[in-house]
């Protein structure tokens, strides 16, 4: 079943099977909420089974915890093949899951964390996309995490910078595969967004250094992105509205990078 192009706002997912990684973090829950509302059924994936266990519960029948870890290959294709059995096929991939990793100079890289930070935020989202996109017929759609971070540098995050890099490289090469049977592969590339992962950040409990470039400053509003502006995004690049968006990243940094 396509996605239908030009339905209301409000209904834009009724009946469609998407699936959902990272589902247990702070992006990944607002998405899955906001589609299960708009009439989705949804496969929530994550490392963390007793949050999405816990969400599955609030969101109801619509939605389906399959506990995964994205770095797993079988995980990944058991998800996929339970998102397929729970709704009957599936429409559209939001492909989320991943680390902020280390926080610290390239003077002081740990080569062996910067290597997991690549297995989670690449290797996994290619997983997904491994198992995912043949699944999906004409009218599917796949959108992917990326992040400012996809396409300008910031200091002292350089395994989260390489591997959003990566992603956006991914989302270009898989759109180019798979764009003639009609299926749409993009990314979303958020700032930082208002929430715990900054926190995260912030506080120093991602490293020892200091993530410069993400202090919000008059260019980019002087604020964070909020969840909900991301949650927006992301169900519009899923949708049919979003029909002939197909390979890029939508930049939503307030203008900084312009
Ligand atoms: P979050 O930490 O709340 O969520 C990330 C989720 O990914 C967690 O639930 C975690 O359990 C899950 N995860 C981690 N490793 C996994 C694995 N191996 N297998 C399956 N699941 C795994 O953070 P968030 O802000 O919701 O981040 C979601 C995505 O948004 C990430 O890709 C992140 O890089 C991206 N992003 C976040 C920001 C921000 O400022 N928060 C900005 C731009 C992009």
């Amino acid at each position: 079943m396509a996605v239908p192009a030009g339905r209301a706002s409000g209904q834009r997912f009724t009946g469609l099977s998407i699936l959902v990684t990272g589902a247990a973090g702070e992006i990944g829950s607002a998405v899955a909420g906001a589609l299960v509302a708009e009439g989705a059924r949804v496969t929530l994936a994550d490392l963390d089974a007793t949050v999405l266990t816990q969400l599955a519960d609030e969101l109801g029948s619509a939605a389906h915890a399959v506990p995964t870890d994205v770095t797993v290959e079988e995980d990944v294709e058991r998800a996929v093949a339970e998102a397929v059995a729970f709704a009957g096929g599936l429409h559209g991939v939001f492909n989320n899951a991943g680390i902020e990793g280390p926080v610290g100079p390239i003077t002081e890289l740990d080569l062996d964390r910067f290597a997991q930070v690549l297995r989670i935020n690449v290797l996994g989202a290619a997983a997904v996309l491994k198992h995912s996109l043949p699944r999906l017929d004409a009218g599917g759609a796949v959108v992917q995490t990326g992040s400012t971070a996809s396409v300008a540098g910031s200091a002292h995050m350089a395994p989260y910078v390489a591997s959003k890099h990566a992603l956006l490289g991914l989302t270009r090469v898989a759109s180019r595969e798979v764009a003639a049977r009609g299926v749409r592969v993009t990314a979303v590339l958020p700032g930082p967004v208002h929430g715990r992962m900054m926190q995260r950040i912030e506080s120093g409990r991602s490293g020892s250094g200091t993530a410069t470039a993400t202090t919000p400053t008059a260019l980019d509003g002087g604020r964070y992105a909020t969840v909900a502006e991301v949650v927006s995004a992301v169900l519009f690049l899923l949708s049919g509205e979003a029909g002939f968006v197909a390979g890029t990243g939508l930049l939503m940094d307030g203008g900084r990078l312009a």
